[in-house]
């Protein structure tokens, strides 16, 4: 089999979250009943003039900012001019040759899909437009219904260079870009409601080759999953073409995630041709550089600076650092506790990514919703950290401030819960659990040290859970051994 090299570009379409819509003041939000958040403007009824959103083109200058690209000091709109039900003005509002945002760049790496480290690589973005959403079509089993709630909505079109090579840079691609755009509030991200949407490009050439393969564009990728699987198919699909002597066709195909395959949906002999021409109704798109200037200053800090930052600071591991900035709400968090317990932050994002982040996903919670505030993580961080209490009491001092919002030195108070780390008191424990197992002491002495672990779970029992585990252990071994 000759070794082929996989060339993937990714075509990412993200809503700006806004208040209004990018042409009228009718709502940008999500979940009104159909057809209710509708103008003339958005409608496309004839006369009609579009405003422009200041508010989005000023997002689309910050997601611009924060991918490293040049911004343009002049844009200007156009129309892409096709037919299809949900495209009321049979034309949509974009930017064609002079875009908002060019030549930028995101950076990939940390842990991968697979959950091992991704080799570091830097990702081009050839450029990041302004347009408009159409409305939305459902198809039902007899008809289709068209929403037009969505009609008009900002969005922002952003086509990476074709420079990944494998389904796992591609997620690492999208997982980046998802962080940023939420890091930057230009929007929440959310693929269930088609917040964003991506379409991939994928060909294959011998490896050592430098002319692209023929590529073919894979949509109805609703989850980043998705279209892992989708690439790994694809790859394995245009391989077998290949080595058949098959000429692979240009063709989009759709992503279906019930049968785990791409199907054709478009052939190269119907492309469109859109027929783009500058949009009259709308001025161009201006800025100067001491506007740039003042976007830029208002920047957050990327994703990735953060995780060095925690690093090198609190001592986190690549991996929590990871977890902890997979989303802006979670590094909020969890800086506001390690502000409040510097001393303590490893302490407080072990127990955020294990026991917060479990109890959240048990219970379909948000951050937001959770009563566990992140004082009172740094503060149950705080009495693990000073052996005030052991890890397993922790575990349940938690459960409970999960469940009633409580700080948890009152719990450990009121439980009467402080770790015993007292030798005298620990020692009168150890000869009672020596005494009551002598054939597992036995069976210690004679080799079989791993009967540690029970001798300690009996004097746990016996503490109420309250012993310093560590401290217990030594003290077994010591009056077991003699010395
Ligand atoms: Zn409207």
């Amino acid at each position: 089999m000759a070794n082929y090299e996989a060339v993937i570009g990714i075509e990412t379409h993200v809503q700006i979250r806004t208040a209004s819509k990018m042409f009228c003041s009718c709502p940008n939000s999500y979940g009104a009943a159909p057809n209710t958040q509708t103008c003339p403007v958005c409608m496309g009824m004839p006369g009609v003039l579009p405003v422009l959103n200041k508010e989005a083109v000023r997002k689309a200058v910050v997601a611009g900012l924060m991918c490293s690209c040049e911004i343009a000091r002049f844009s200007k709109f156009d129309r892409k001019s096709y037919f299809y039900p949900d495209l009321v003005k049979g034309y949509q509002i974009t930017q064609y040759d002079l875009p908002i945002c060019k030549n930028g760049k995101i950076h990939i790496g940390g842990i991968g899909f697979s959950g091992e480290p991704l080799a570091e690589k830097t990702i081009g973005m050839t450029r990041m437009h302004l347009e408009e959403d159409p409305g939305k079509s459902t198809h039902y089993s007899n008809c289709t219904g068209l929403d037009f709630n969505r009609s008009g909505v900002p969005l922002i079109e952003i086509v990476s260079e074709p420079d990944m090579r494998s389904a796992d840079e591609a997620y690492a691609y999208l997982c980046a870009l998802k962080e940023i755009m939420q890091y930057a509030d230009v929007s929440d991200c959310d693929m269930e409601k088609g917040q964003m949407r991506c379409d991939v490009n994928i060909s294959l050439r011998p490896r050592g080759q430098k002319e692209f393969g023929t590529k073919v564009e894979i949509k109805n990728l609703n989850s980043f999953r998705a279209a892992h699987r989708a690439i790994q198919y694809e790859i394995k699909r245009q391989i077998i073409e290949l080595e058949n002597g098959n000429a692979i066709e240009q063709d989009t195909r759709g992503w279906n995630d019930e049968l785990g395959e791409t199907l054709v949906q478009r052939t190269k002999e119907n492309a469109n041709d859109y027929r783009y021409f500058p949009e009259p109704d709308l001025l161009p798109v201006q800025f100067t550089d001491a506007e740039i200037d003042a976007i830029q200053a208002s920047l957050p800090e990327l994703p990735a600076a953060k995780r060095a930052r925690y690093v090198a600071d609190f001592g986190l591991t690549p991996y929590d650092a990871q977890v902890l900035t997979s989303e802006r709400t979670y590094a909020e968090y969890f800086e506001n506790a390690a502000k409040a317990a510097p001393e303590a932050a490893k302490n407080t994002a072990n127990l955020f990514t294990s026991e917060l982040l479990r109890s959240l996903g048990e219970t379909s919670q948000t951050l937001a919703e959770c009563k566990v505030k992140p004082a009172h993580l740094a503060a149950l961080a705080k009495l693990v950290q000073a052996a005030t209490i052991n890890s397993k009491t922790a575990k349940n001092v938690f459960a409970e401030m999960f469940e009633t919002g409580k700080d948890p030195d009152t719990i450990v108070k009121e439980k009467n819960l402080v770790q015993v780390s007292d030798e005298g008191a620990i020692l009168a424990l150890v000869k009672q659990v020596i005494e009551q197992n002598p054939a597992q002491v036995e069976q210690y002495r004679n080799g079989k040290t791993a009967v540690i672990q029970f001798l300690v779970g009996q004097l746990m029992k016996l503490s109420r859970g309250k012993a310093n585990p560590k401290l217990a252990i030594s003290m077994i071994q010591k009056e077991i051994n003699g010395n």
